[in-house]
C-alpha cells in the first residue's frame, strides 16, 4: 500500500554510501562528549533503531587549539581519543544506521582554557562569539594554515580507523575557522585568504579538497555551511551562493546550517517549525549533490513538501530526533499519533550549556539510556499485579500513568479538574507557548492506547477517598502552586505587603484574574521564561508594564535556552518597562519600593498592582496525609512526583514520573548508593 510518506523512505545517494531513508540526525551537542562517551554511544544508537538514517556526532574537536572547554564535546585529538570515537561508531552501526563524525576546528571560538594554547583565526581579534574571556586569538600565518590542515588530515585518517561512514568539513555557526575565514564580519586579512569571496574561502576549498583525497572514496564527505549569518557583516546569501557556484561539487553533501547555534536552533516562542527556509530554498539548484537543513521538522507532511518543492533531499533533525528517536519509523509505520513532537523549549541546549549530560522535556530518557537503562519507547515488564492509583495529570502524573501503563501494570489516574496536562495546558495559553500542549497531547494520545490505564477527570482526591480505593499503591503528582508573598532567591522571608494592596501571582493570571487598574509591576525573582512571559500577557491585555528584577538582564537563565537576547528585544519592542538590578522590596497600596541590589539606594514606583513571580511551593497536603496513612498501614506505597515533589522545570516533572514508574517494583536500593551506572576517566600510568 502506498502512503504519502513513501517519498520519506526513498534512498538518497551520498558519494560513496546510501541512506536507507531521507531522515538524517544532523550533528548535535548533548553535554556528554569525551566525559561520558559510553553514555552518548547508547543515545545514538537508540536514535538510529529509531530508524535514522545517518546519525551523526557532535562537533569533534580536532586539536588542541581547538578547545572550547568548558564546554564537553567529543575530541580527535590523538589515538587516545580513538577507543570512545569507535564505540559510537560501532554503536550507531549496531543500531542500523550510517555514522557521521563533524570535525570541527573552533579557531577564534576557542578559548582554548584547558590547553591554554593561544587561538587562533583570521585576524587578530577577541575570541567570539560564545565566550567574553579575556583572550584574544591571533591571526594565522602561512604556517599556521598549513598546521591547520594537517591536523584536519589526521583528524580525517583517525575518523576513516574507527569506521565513519560520513566525514565532515565544519563551517557553520560561527564556531568554526572555516566560518572566520568566509565571514567578512571576522576575516580582515589583505592575503590571498582574505577580501574578495573567493579568496576568503579559500581555506574551505583547501580542507574540503585535502578530505576528499584523504577519504578517497572510503567515506562521503560532507560540508556543514553558514547559510545566513544575520549580522549586517557576516555570510550572506550572495556568500553561500559563491561558494555552492565554485565548490558545490566538491563533497558529497551540503548540510546547511546558521551563522549562530542560537539562530539555528530557535525556540517555538520565537520561530515556527522551518524557520531556515527562507535561507535556504533555491541553493538546492546550485549544486548536483544532496542537501540536507534544519527546521524542527515534526510534521510528515512539512516533511514531504521540503522533498516535493525541491529544497532538501534528506531532513535534517536534531531536536525532533532528540524528543523522538523513534520519528521515522512512527512515519513509516502509520504511527502518527505517537509521535513525541518536540515542543522547541530548548531544554535540551540546556544539558550541553551547562555542561551536563543532555535531558529532553518530551523524552525523558535522552541521556539516561546507559547510565539508567531507559529506552524511549520500551520499560522493562511488570513485577507484581500491583495497582498504581496517581492523583495529578500533569507532565509528572501523565508520563508515570503512561510509563507505568507501558510496563502493563493497572493504573488509575484521577484528575481533579476537567482537563488534563495540569501546568503544561495552562502555560501554554501564556503568549509563544503554545507548542508546549504537546507534552499533553503525546501522552494523552499514548495513554488512549493502553487500556490498562483508565483516566477519571473532575475526581479532586482525598486521603480517605484514595484509602477507600483497592489500590495500595499511589503516586501523588499534585503539582505546586506561586507563592505570592515575594519569597524567592533574593528575599528568603516574606515581604512587607501593606493591607489593601494588590497582589497577584501567575495562578490568578492562569484563571483570569487580572489586576484591577491599568499600571502593573511585574517582579521577577524566577528568571527562566515566567516573568517575561507574564508581562508580554499583561502589555497584550492593555496594561502598562514595568518589569523589575534583581538581574541585569530579565529571564537571564534563558542564555541557556538561546533566548535571553530575543526577551529583551521582544520587551523592548512591546513598549514594557525593564529595571534591572533592582529588589522589590514593599509593597504598598498605589505603588512599590524597589532598591539598586548594589548600593540599596530605594526609590519608589508607582503601579496600581503587583504580580510576583519569585517562586513556587509544592501542594503537598494530600502526600503528607497519604504518608500518614501508609504508617499506620492503611497504605502499601506513598510517593510524590514532579512539582508536588519540588517545583521545576517541565522536564523535571516528566523525568520525575518516568523515575517512579521505572523504578516502581524494582529492588530497594540504598539512597547511600549512586542511583546510576557512571564512567570514571581511567588513571594513566605515572
Ligand atoms: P506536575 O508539573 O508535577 O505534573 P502540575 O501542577 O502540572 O504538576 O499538575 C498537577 C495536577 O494535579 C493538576 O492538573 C491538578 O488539577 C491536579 N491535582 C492537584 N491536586 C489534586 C487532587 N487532590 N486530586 C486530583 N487532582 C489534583
Ligand atoms: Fe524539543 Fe524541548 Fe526536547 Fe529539546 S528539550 S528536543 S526543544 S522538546
Amino acid at each position: 500500500m502506498t502512503s504519502p510518506y513513501d517519498i520519506l523512505f526513498e534512498p538518497v545517494k551520498i558519494g560513496p554510501v546510501t541512506t536507507k531513508n531521507r531522515f538524517y540526525q544532523v550533528p548535535h551537542c548533548n553535554g556528554m562528549g569525551y566525559r561520558d562517551p559510553s553514555a552518548q554511544a547508547s543515545m545514538r544508537k537508540i536514535k538510529a533503531e529509531g530508524g535514522w538514517s545517518v546519525v551523526c556526532t557532535e562537533q569533534v574537536e580536532i586539536h588542541a587549539t581547538s578547545d572550547i572547554a568548558p564546554f564537553i564535546e567529543l575530541r580527535i585529538w590523538d589515538d587516545q581519543d580513538l577507543p570512545a570515537l569507535a564505540r559510537i561508531a560501532d554503536a550507531i552501526h549496531e543500531g542500523g544506521a550510517l555514522a557521521g563524525i563533524e570535525l570541527a576546528h573552533n579557531g577564534m571560538n576557542a578559548p582554548n582554557q584547558l590547553s591554554r594554547e593561544i587561538p587562533i583565526g583570521p585576524s587578530h581579534l577577541p575570541v567570539a562569539p560564545d565566550t567574553i574571556a579575556p583572550i584574544q586569538a591571533r591571526a594565522m600565518t602561512k604556517s599556521d594554515i598549513a598546521d591547520l590542515r594537517r591536523w584536519h588530515r589526521n583528524a580525517v585518517r583517525r575518523s576513516l580507523e574507527v569506521g565513519y561512514d560520513v566525514i565532515y568539513v565544519y563551517g557553520a555557526h560561527g564556531y568554526s575557522t572555516l566560518h572566520h575565514f568566509l565571514s567578512p564580519r571576522y576575516n580582515s586579512r589583505t592575503d590571498e585568504y582574505g577580501g574578495s569571496v573567493i579568496n576568503r574561502m579559500r581555506l574551505l576549498r583547501e580542507l574540503l579538497e585535502d578530505t576528499v583525497e584523504e577519504v578517497a572514496g572510503r567515506a562521503a564527505v560532507a560540508c556543514r555551511i553558514t547559510v545566513e549569518e544575520e549580522t549586517h557583516d557576516g555570510i550572506h546569501r550572495e556568500d553561500i551562493e559563491a561558494v555552492l557556484g565554485e565548490l558545490g561539487e566538491l563533497p558529497d553533501l551540503w548540510d546547511f546550517a546558521m551563522g549562530s547555534w542560537e539562530g539555528d536552533s530557535m525556540t517555538s516562542r520565537f520561530a515556527p517549525e522551518g524557520r531556515q527556509e527562507e535561507f535556504v530554498v533555491g541553493l538546492k539548484k546550485l549544486t548536483t549533490k544532496p542537501v540536507v537543513g534544519v527546521g524542527r521538522f515534526t510534521s510528515p507532511d512539512a516533511m514531504v513538501r521540503q522533498v516535493k518543492t525541491g529544497i532538501l533531499d534528506l531532513i535534517g533533525a536534531a531536536r525532533p530526533s532528540i524528543a523522538d528517536p523513534f520519528l521515522p519509523n512512527k512515519i513509516r509505520d502509520n504511527r502518527l499519533e505517537l509521535i513525541r513532537e518536540c515542543i522547541g523549549c530548548n531544554i535540551c541546549v540546556t544539558g550541553d550549556q551547562t555542561m551536563s549530560p543532555i535531558r529532553c522535556t518530551q523524552n525523558p530518557s535522552m541521556g539516561e539510556e546507559w547510565r539508567r537503562g531507559w529506552h524511549p519507547e520500551f520499560s522493562r515488564p511488570k513485577e507484581s499485579d500491583s495497582r498504581v492509583l496517581i492523583v495529578g495529570a500533569g507532565p509528572s502524573g501523565l508520563e508515570a500513568a503512561r510509563a507505568l501503563g507501558v510496563r502493563g501494570y493497572d493504573v488509575a489516574l484521577m484528575e481533579g479538574s476537567r482537563e488534563l496536562g495540569g501546568r503544561v495546558t495552562r502555560e501554554s495559553r501564556l503568549p509563544g507557548l503554545s507548542a508546549w500542549n504537546r507534552v499533553r497531547d503525546y501522552r494523552e494520545s499514548a495513554l488512549a492506547q493502553l487500556p490498562n490505564v483508565e483516566i477519571f477527570r473532575e475526581s479532586p482526591m482525598t486521603a480517605d477517598d484514595i484509602v477507600e480505593f483497592e489500590f495500595q499503591h499511589v503516586l501523588v503528582a499534585t503539582g505546586a502552586t506561586w507563592r505570592t508573598d515575594g519569597v524567592g532567591r533574593w528575599h528568603t522571608r516574606p515581604l512587607p505587603i501593606a493591607p489593601g494592596a494588590q497582589v497577584l501571582g501567575p495562578d490568578d493570571l492562569f484563571a483570569d484574574r487580572l489586576p484591577d487598574g491599568k499600571r502593573v509591576v511585574v517582579y521577577d525573582d524566577d528568571h527562566y521564561y515566567m516573568g517575561g512571559v507574564v508581562a508580554e500577557l499583561l502589555r497584550a491585555k492593555g496594561y502598562d508594564v514595568s518589569i523589575v528584577t534583581p538581574s541585569p538582564q530579565v529571564s537571564p537563565w534563558t542564555v541557556n535556552t538561546f533566548e535571553v537576547n530575543r526577551i529583551q528585544r521582544r520587551l523592548i519592542q512591546s513598549g514594557i518597562e525593564r529595571i534591572t538590578d533592582h529588589a522589590l522590596n514593599a509593597i504598598g497600596v498605589g505603588g512599590v519600593t524597589i532598591a539598586d541590589v548594589y548600593t540599596d539606594s530605594p526609590r519608589e514606583v508607582e503601579c496600581d498592582a503587583v504580580v510576583l513571580v519569585t517562586a513556587r511551593l509544592p501542594k503537598e497536603e494530600l502526600y503528607l496525609d497519604l504518608v500518614a496513612r501508609r504508617d499506620a498501614g492503611d497504605l502499601a506505597s506513598v510517593r510524590s512526583v514532579g512539582d508536588c515533589l519540588a517545583p521545576g522545570t517541565i522536564a523535571a516533572a516528566v523525568w520525575s514520573g518516568r523515575r517512579a514508574a521505572e523504578e516502581f517494583d524494582a529492588p530497594q536500593r540504598s539512597n547511600d548508593d549512586v542511583p546510576f551506572r557512571r564512567e570514571v576517566t581511567e588513571l594513566a600510568p605515572l
